[in-house]
Formats: C-alpha cells, structure tokens, sequence
C-alpha cells in the first residue's frame, strides 16, 4: 500500500477540521454555485466543489482554517483569557480580526474573490446563515469560522471565474495591437 503523501495528509486533515464543526465540502460549493450562477448559467456543482477543494489544497487557505477554528473551540472551551474571550464569544462586530483572515483566503485569487467575499459576509448566504446565528443554551463559537466558510466560497468562485473567463475579445485587442 502507497504511503498517503504529505498533501493528503494536510488536505484530509483540513476537511476533518471542517466536518467537527459541521462544514461539508458541499455545503461551501452550494454558496459558491449561488455567487457563480448569475454569470455562468451551467455551471454545476460538482464544478464548484472540484474548485472549492482546489482552494482548500493551498497552504496559506490551510493556515488560516486551523488558525481560526482552533480559536473558535478554544473560546467554547473557554480556553481564551479576557478580553479576547469575550470578544470572540460574543462574535462583537468591531473585533474585526476574523474577516482579515479570511481575506489571506480570497487574495489568493484577486479582486475576484475579493468583492465575492464582501457580498457574501453581507448576504450571509447558505450554511453561514447557519453558523451566525446563536442557539438558546447552546454554547458555540463560530466568529471565525463563517468568515473562514465565505472567504473559501468567495476564492473558490474566483477561481471559476478565472478557469470559465471568456478572453476572446481580449485575445484579439492583443493581437491587434502593435
Ligand atoms: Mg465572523
């Protein structure tokens, strides 16, 4: 039997962080299909998944989803001294510090990903409508991962743009020009 190499073991490890925290592979391609499907009708979804998971083999998308799901649990653990414990508990709107990450994740693919990114933290498209939103009794900490989740969608539709960009005209001023 083969040895599972040094990229599978980081990408295996990565979709076993997203699924302890009830993030499929799936659930970030059906935000990425909602970005992408006003500009390429067919697009399908096994499209965006196979670009979701390209996203999620880059190291710096790697980093920057252990880095923030290891301070999400470590605040429901309780685990964060004060005032950092708090500000990630409470999710407070002006701590800030968890979209920046997610903004390592979306300037791997440009401007693209970049307003993608802004639409979707607005929008709170899909399951990060689900991750947001507090439940009575429960103790969760989810602050940096809905931004983790769109940061990875938005790259992801940036990367479909990118690989579907119709350069045709663009291709001819090139060649018209002297
Ligand atoms: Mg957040």
């Amino acid at each position: 039997m083969s040895e599972k190499s040094y990229e599978a073991i980081k990408y295996d490890l990565i979709i076993s962080r997203l699924k302890s925290r009830g993030v499929e592979v799936e659930d970030i391609a059906k935000i990425t299909l909602e970005l992408q499907q006003q500009y390429l009708k067919d697009i399908s979804l096994e499209t965006c998944v196979e670009h979701v998971k390209r996203v999620l083999i880059k190291r710096e998308v790697q980093n920057a989803v252990f880095t923030g799901i290891e301070l999400d649990v470590l605040a429901e653990e309780g685990k964060l001294s004060e005032p950092l414990s708090t500000l990630l508990m409470e999710d407070y709107g002006l701590y800030g510090i968890d979209e920046i990450l997610a903004l390592s994740i979306v300037n791997v693919y440009g401007s693209i990903g970049l307003t993608n990114f802004g639409y979707v933290d607005k929008l709170k498209l899909g399951i990060i409508k689900d991750l947001d939103s507090k439940q009575d009794g429960v103790v969760r900490c989810n602050t940096f991962l809905d931004d983790l989740v769109g940061g990875i969608a938005a790259a992801a539709a940036g990367s479909i743009a990118h690989r579907f960009a119709d350069t045709s005209k663009v291709l001819a001023a090139y060649k018209a020009s002297k």
